[in-house]
């Protein structure tokens, strides 16, 4: 079977159906047999209506009776209906979903599943999943080919286009008999392998895997198949990551050495002391610059923790050798106030900075000035990734908020340094440990060392597996004297009493507000508040305040001016979307609402709470829920800890990790079936992929052997370096 043949090799799929499947990704053979079922359903497991008992349940039935109300109370969407079978009727419910008023044909039965509970002194069926009956029972399409089992268990694919669920059994049935041939993908599996595997990793495994997927008889078997596929995909991750962290190994760069008087100078410069956890990042950064291999550090610190100064100090050993560092910030204001604040404190000590962004003028005289060696520190945008922005000697990166930054973006800076020659001759200091790189020949390549930063705190169990070839500093802690920010929970109906006074009197001590909405505009299909509506409420409540807004649809130089008049103090309050700058340093913004949000994981609420609290003054967080029921534990433990370390282990509970890595690579590393939380597996799969690794680097010709493999952890190579 050739996996990498097109989707149109399948019996019954033609250009039509190919075109549908490639908007989801699925181009190939291989891309198909991996799209798995979204789950599986017993439709054997129904009951019926006189013999239910409560619990989760599954019955098959018409509905009639459907209706949508709106409860302006709760703020909630209900619809309601009844579900009939011949033995009697039942009632059900559903929240906030009003398309199911309109989804079903009363003249056809469906399978519901869902769970039968006492509501409100009545039995009720709530937020039932429902399956169009003949859609699962069909037993032969109109060429007589047998589709669908009428027994067992019952793959529900996810719709993609118009293709719905019973077309990808028709794919699955045309290949059923091919299964068999599905090669093997991993080491251990074939002939004169050196590595031996786990037991479930055999000749063979891949393909029943597969096929169990596809068509399994029992849940044993379901849970075997995802077993073997989560470990491939595992065992594909950490192997990427091992030859990574090889890779990486092999490069030279332009040794930085540190210098403790130089260093001494500056640190002895600042208005404040460093913490502990400033000094030991700090430290760990000096260090490795010193090495003639590629730093590759992640320097992970809350929100306010101060890396910027620790980046500054690793600039300066870096200019001090005769080199040019880069600083990479997400956004224009940001660029703006790295480099506002660190001139004060690096210009004294000799270093030539310059700040390149959209905005700036006369970018060419800056540029050549750059490419001469005149300028030793550049701050910017992506206007500094631009093609024709040229380094003399560029040795170190640094990205502020790096997980904002594509792969494509980071790898175009870390290029500019490629091609950079020896340290200029004009050191700012005398340095008697003359560079080793002086004696390395012309054509040698070097690569930059890499300082990325971010404030999302990966828990550990994601940092050893997705970033296993990354080091990784943390700065635990936060400066003296910060003061912690008070988080409330509030019901909706309770803004009145409890939020808007203290708003005014916030406002009233010329402090700024932030105003966190979910959506721009009012959309009558979500509950949601709008930036739009809101921003008219709070002018109305507030007529004294400049109340303005932000989000994501406006121009970026729009935003920017926003943004600009607010850390200047001249709006009152920001009515904004989520996209209100990460990082931005507003210190007297005193109090961030959040509305809905229960809407929110952990990390972007902690985020937003970040902004506020940076300053002397003492900092509110008001989380506003519009749910009448108990607080989520998301919103409890927000109200609970302002450590971003543990909120992001609970959010990893709670969530899964694709949602947390979504936040830091914008969904770029979708996991199929693997969970990053599956400890004994991971150790498993870390430990075969360190043996795999080490073997490719003593035989390299036992790559060839796993063509496959080999191309597929490229992929995964290239989300998981930051190299
Ligand atoms: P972040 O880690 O979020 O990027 P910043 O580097 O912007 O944090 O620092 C936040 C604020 O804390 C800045 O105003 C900075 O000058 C200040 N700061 C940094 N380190 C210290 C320290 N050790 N003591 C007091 N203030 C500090
Ligand atoms: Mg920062």
């Amino acid at each position: 079977m050739d996996l990498s043949a097109e989707v149109t090799k399948v019996n019954g799929i033609g250009e039509k159906t190919a075109e549908i499947l490639k908007k989801a990704g699925i181009f190939t053979v291989r891309d198909l047999l991996y799209f798995l079922p979204r789950d599986y359903e017993n439709f054997q497991d129904s009951v019926k209506i006189r013999d239910l008992k409560p619990g989760k349940i599954m019955v098959r039935g018409r509905i009639s009776e459907l209706k949508t109300q709106h409860t302006r109370r709760r703020g909630l969407n209900i619809t309601t209906g009844k579900i009939t079978d011949d033995t009697g009727s039942i009632r059900v419910i559903w929240f906030n979903q009003p398309y199911r008023a309109k989804q079903f044909d009363e003249q056809r039965d469906y399978y519901f599943t869902g769970s039968y509970d006492l509501k409100n002194g009545r039995y009720q069926l709530t937020s039932p999943s429902a399956t169009l009956a003949a859609d699962v029972e069909l037993t032969s399409d109109e060429k007589g080919r047998k589709t669908l089992q009428k027994k067992g268990l019952i793959p529900i694919y996810s719709q993609r286009g118009q293709i719905k669920s019973i077309k990808f059994h028709q794919f699955f049935e045309a290949m059923r008999s091919e299964f068999a041939l599905i090669p093997d993908l991993l080491p251990g599996t074939m002939e004169d392998d050196y590595i031996k595997p786990p037991d479930f990793v055999y000749p063979g495994a891949r393909a029943d895997a597969l096929y169990k997927s596809h068509f399994p008889d029992t849940t044993a078997e379901i849970t075997e198949a995802r077993r073997y596929l989560a470990y491939e995909e595992l065992f594909e991750l950490l192997l990427a990551s091992q030859l990574s962290k090889q890779e990486n190994s092999r490069l030279k760069a332009h040794q930085l050495p540190f210098n403790a008087d130089n260093t001494k100078r500056l640190v002895d410069s600042l208005p404040f002391k460093l913490t502990d956890a400033q000094r030991r990042a700090t430290w760990d950064i000096l260090q490795d610059l010193g090495k003639p291999t590629p730093m590759n550090r992640l320097l992970q610190g809350d929100v306010g923790s101060g890396k910027t100064i620790v980046a500054a100090i690793s600039a300066f050993q870096a200019v001090s050798s005769g080199f040019q560092v880069a600083l990479l910030a997400p956004t224009s204001i940001l660029a703006t106030q790295h480099y506002e604040g660190l001139k004060p404190l690096l210009a004294p000590l000799g270093v030539k900075m310059e700040l390149l962004i959209g905005a700036t003028k006369r970018k060419n005289a800056i540029k050549s000035r750059l490419k001469s060696g005149e300028i030793n520190f550049l701050i910017g945008t992506h206007a500094i990734i631009t093609d024709d922005t040229e380094f003399k000697n560029l040795a170190l990166c640094i990205i502020d908020e790096q997980h904002r930054f594509g792969v494509g973006q980071r790898q175009k800076l870390l290029l500019k340094a490629a091609r950079n020659d020896k340290p200029s001759s004009a050191k700012l200091t005398a340095n008697d440990d003359s560079c080793s790189d002086n004696l390395t020949p012309d054509d040698t390549i070097f690569a930059p060392h890499l300082l990325s930063m971010t404030a999302t705190p990966i828990p550990r169990s994601l940092q050893l597996t997705i970033f296993g070839d990354l080091d990784v500093s943390v700065i635990g802690e936060l400066p003296k004297g910060r003061q912690k920010i008070e988080t409330k929970i509030l019901k909706s109906i309770d803004q009145k009493e409890r939020l808007y006074p203290k708003i005014s009197e916030e406002i009233g001590q010329g402090h700024q507000i932030y105003w966190i909405c979910k959506n721009i505009e009012d959309n009558p299909m979500m509950e949601t508040t709008s930036v739009k509506k809101q921003t008219k409420k709070l002018q109305g409540l507030f007529p004294r305040a400049k109340v303005e807004f932000l989000h994501g649809r406006m121009k970026p130089a729009e935003k920017d001016e926003i943004m600009e008049r607010f850390a200047g103090g001249k709006i009152d309050i920001l009515v904004s979307t989520t996209v209100v700058e990460v990082g931005v340093n507003v210190p007297n913004a005193s109090v961030m609402v959040i509305m809905d949000a229960e809407s929110y994981g952990l990390a972007q609420l902690h985020q937003l709470r970040g902004r506020v609290g940076r300053g002397q003054t003492k900092s509110y967080c008001y989380l506003i829920s519009s749910s009448e029921d108990k607080p989520t534990k998301r919103l409890l433990e927000m109200e609970q800890s302002t450590d971003g370390f543990h909120l992001a282990e609970v959010d990893l509970k709670i969530r899964g990790p694709g949602e947390i890595y979504g936040a830091l690579q914008h969904g770029a590393l979708d996991l199929r079936i693997a969970t990053l939380t599956d400890t004994p597996l991971i150790s498993i799969a870390s430990r075969q992929a360190k043996q795999v690794a080490a073997e490719f680097a003593n035989n390299p010709e036992n790559m060839l052997k796993y063509k496959e493999l080999m191309s597929g952890i490229s992929h995964y190579q290239q989300l998981t370096t930051l190299n």
